[in-house]
Order: C-alpha cells, then sequence, then structure tokens
C-alpha cells in the first residue's frame, strides 16, 4: 500500500531512472514513485542497440530494465512520451506534456542522461546518415541493413 504522503518523481526513463525506481522500492520507500519519460517506451538499456539486438541476436524484449507489469506490481507510477518542461523549485513542482500537467514533488531525481552531438557539418542530413540513441533508431537502423544485405551491399 503507497502512503500517499511522500512523493519522490524521477525525471528520465533509462537506465538511472528505472534503477532508482527499483532501489526505492527495495529499500522500503513506501511513498509515490513517479517516473516522468519523454520517450514512448518502457525504460531499457541502451548498449544492445549497437549490439546484440542490432545484430538480431538479442529479442527486442530483452532490453527492456524491467518487463511492463513490474512498474504496477511495485506502484510505479509511469508517464511515458511526456517532456518535462518546467521545475518550480519554490513550489516543489514538475511541470510535464503539452497541457499544463504538474505534480508535486517531496523528493526529485533528474536522471535525464544525454543526447548525442550531432556534426554541424553539410550533408548530416542526407540519406544514410544515422543516430543512434533510442530504440527506435536501432529499429529503423536494423531495417536499413537488413535491406543492404539483400541487396549485398555493405
Ligand atoms: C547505442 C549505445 C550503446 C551504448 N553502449 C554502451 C556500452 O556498451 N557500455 C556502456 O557502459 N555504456 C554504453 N552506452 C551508454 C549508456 O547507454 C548510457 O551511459 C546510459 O544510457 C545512461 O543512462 P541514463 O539513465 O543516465 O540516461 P539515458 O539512458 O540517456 O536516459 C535518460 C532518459 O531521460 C529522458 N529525458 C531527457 N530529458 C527529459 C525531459 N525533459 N523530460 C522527460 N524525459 C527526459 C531521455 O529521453 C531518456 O529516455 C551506450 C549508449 C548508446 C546510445
Amino acid at each position: 500500500m503507497v502512503d500517499a504522503d511522500q512523493t519522490f518523481v524521477i525525471v528520465g526513463g533509462g537506465l538511472a531512472g528505472a534503477k532508482a525506481a527499483e532501489t526505492l522500492r527495495a529499500e522500503g520507500f513506501s511513498g509515490r514513485v513517479i517516473l516522468i519519460c519523454d520517450e514512448r517506451d518502457h525504460p531499457y538499456e541502451r548498449p544492445p542497440l549497437s549490439k546484440g539486438y542490432l545484430l538480431g541476436k538479442d529479442e527486442r524484449d530483452s532490453v527492456f530494465v524491467h518487463e511492463p507489469a513490474w512498474y504496477a506490481r511495485n506502484d510505479v507510477e509511469l508517464h511515458l512520451g511526456q517532456t518535462v518542461v518546467a521545475i518550480d523549485r519554490a513550489a516543489k513542482t514538475v511541470h510535464y506534456g503539452d497541457d499544463g500537467t504538474h505534480v508535486r514533488y517531496d523528493k526529485l531525481l533528474l536522471a535525464t542522461g544525454a543526447e548525442p552531438r550531432r556534426l554541424d557539418i553539410p550533408g548530416t542530413g542526407l540519406a544514410g546518415v544515422h543516430h543512434l540513441r533510442r530504440l527506435a533508431h536501432a529499429e529503423r537502423l536494423k531495417g536499413v541493413l537488413a535491406h543492404l544485405g539483400r541487396d549485398n551491399g555493405h
């Protein structure tokens, strides 16, 4: 049973955010745990995106930090596909989404990771130039590689 008096908000659903939620529950935190992430996928690990998953050795399901049901089982509230746009530290409030949704926190963890640096040179927008950060990027690249393979390309 969740004790609604304490709310711990985690911004970012990568490995750090998902493991923070797991650790809070493992160490007995009984308040609300809310994880907000701008990605629509459940928290996943990125290393397989350039290795086993990209090569087709690992199944898609194997990249996720927890199975989807784990979050409900552990009373971790997921807000996926939601970008945190502002933090009001005085009011201890996080604002997310396009419609002014906000939530009050007692504790806040920013686990927002990093984004790849994009080269600022001509040609980076051409077809065939890829960035690999998200699961969707790996899925797209897998499709491109499979297509090249069929055409005996490199
Ligand atoms: C292709 C690839 C391969 C890698 N291979 C290795 C490896 O072999 N070994 C290794 O040690 N490391 C590897 N890394 C690095 C490793 O994946 C990162 O160090 C790790 O993902 C960091 O985890 P994180 O949870 O801190 O951040 P992230 O995984 O970046 O997660 C942060 C999350 O927060 C979200 N977010 C950001 N801002 C907001 C916001 N305002 N509102 C809501 N959500 C937000 C992001 O979209 C993201 O989902 C690899 C990374 C990539 C991309």
